[in-house]
């Protein structure tokens, strides 16, 4: 078994640990990425894509605050990415719409684009014959739908590819098919236990999507970060006429690049199973179908399973653990997580870097766990 000292290493290559090694490298840092299986193998493989800073937020306050942020990075993101990597990470501007099916949810979604423009943000309210005109095909009937001009998409494997190459080519090392099986860590290092080796680190930064709770294996971090699974199920789309992602309450429809629709996605608790159910891919389905009764003769083209890394209270960690500064988290963003990698990824090479955590990230602290238990 082989020793090895690094200064910065993050456990797990999803979107979060491949954004952290990236933006670090534009530190001067040249981290190492421990990756138990492939490098965007798990949730960041899965996920839809949409980068709903509005459409998922229900309320005002410090998600909202990072998700708007983080938005606003991925132009420039997509296109540093694609210079370095030639990789296209399918940043697609077409906005979204949040369709209302109740009087009651449109009073609701009508509510919620008063104070997202309160707060700054574009939105627009749309009849059901404007949803119909700005779509292009028949929906099933409405009270209307609210549009997001500004929640657009990109194709989230080839995001994660991107970065990890990205940050490979910028000197971080990133070893896949290498578990970290124990993190120890103490006042001079954190020593990082693999099949393969131990390494000591300066820092060690836990990225590790679901799995992160289990592997600080700390009582304290009991269920912090848990997973919620999600199926998709991927159409053929073929002539028909997609553009703008269709967010409704029980089902998404999200047109990729390549011609091909995702509609998305089934939750699950309790469970770390990987396997689509046929109980999921009906309802999935079924819902699309029900909305748009055209979809009913598209063929399915591929079936994604992930696990969300949700967490307990709704809200990210990110940072250092309240009893170490040498290992700090970065795990539980749930839905978001793909919204949330430029951001999570910048602000936390920057904070490892300068030792200075920006104001945007306070809310999200680790040291919550403890005011909460106390
Ligand atoms: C169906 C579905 C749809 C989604 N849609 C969206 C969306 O539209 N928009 C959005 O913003 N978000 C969406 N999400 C959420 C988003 O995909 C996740 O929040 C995000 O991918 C989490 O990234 P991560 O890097 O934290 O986790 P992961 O991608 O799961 O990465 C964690 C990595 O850690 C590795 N790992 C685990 N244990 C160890 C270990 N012991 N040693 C080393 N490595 C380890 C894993 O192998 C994995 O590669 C969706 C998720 C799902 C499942």
């Amino acid at each position: 078994m082989t020793g090895r000292r690094v200064d910065i290493a993050i456990i797990g290559g999803g979107l979060i640990g491949c954004s952290i090694a990236w933006h670090l490298t534009k530190q001067g840092v040249r981290p190492l990425v421990l990756e138990a299986e492939i490098v965007g193998g798990q949730a960041s493989f899965a996920g839809a894509g949409m980068l709903g800073a509005q459409v998922e937020m229900q309320e005002p306050g410090p998600l909202f605050d990072l998700g708007v942020a983080s938005r606003a990075e991925f132009p420039a993101l997509c296109e540093a990415l694609k210079e370095e990597t030639a990789i296209d990470p399918e940043y697609v501007a077409e906005g979204m719409v949040r369709v209302a099916s109740t009087p009651e949810e449109a009073e609701e979604l009508r509510t919620r684009g008063d104070w997202q423009r309160q707060a700054g943000q574009r939105s627009e309210w749309w009849t059901p014959e404007e949803l119909r005109e700005h779509l292009g095909y028949p929906m099933a009937p409405c009270e209307g739908a609210l549009y997001l001009p500004d929640d657009h998409r990109v194709e989230a494997p080839r995001l994660v590819k991107a970065l990890a190459r990205a940050a490979v080519l910028a000197g971080a090392e990133i070893r896949q098919n290498e578990p970290v099986v124990k993190i120890d860590s103490g006042a001079r290092d954190v020593r990082i236990t693999t099949p393969r080796a131990v390494y000591s680190a300066e820092r060690a930064v836990v990225a590790a999507g679901a799995w992160s709770s289990l592997l600080l294996g700390r009582p304290e971090w009991q269920n912090r970060v848990f997973p919620i699974k999600g199926e998709a199920v991927l159409l053929e789309a073929g002539l028909f006429p997609l553009r703008k992602t269709v967010f409704a309450r029980d089902i998404y429809l999200v047109p990729k690049a390549d011609g091909r629709l995702y509609l998305g996605a089934t939750e699950q608790r309790n469970t770390w199973s990987k396997e689509p159910s046929a109980q999921g891919l009906a309802q999935l389905t079924e819902r699309a179908n029900a909305r748009v009764p055209e979809l009913k003769t598209l063929a399915v083209s591929e079936i994604r399973v992930g696990l969300r890394p949700w967490s307990d209270d709704g809200l990210p960690y990110l940072g250092p653990l309240p009893d170490s500064d040498r290992l700090w988290i970065a795990a539980g963003h749930g839905r978001n997580g793909i919204l949330l990698t430029p951001i999570t990824g910048r602000l936390l090479a920057e904070w490892l870097v300068s030792g200075r955590s920006s104001p945007l990230l306070r809310a999200f602290h680790p040291s919550r766990i403890v005011r909460r238990s106390s």
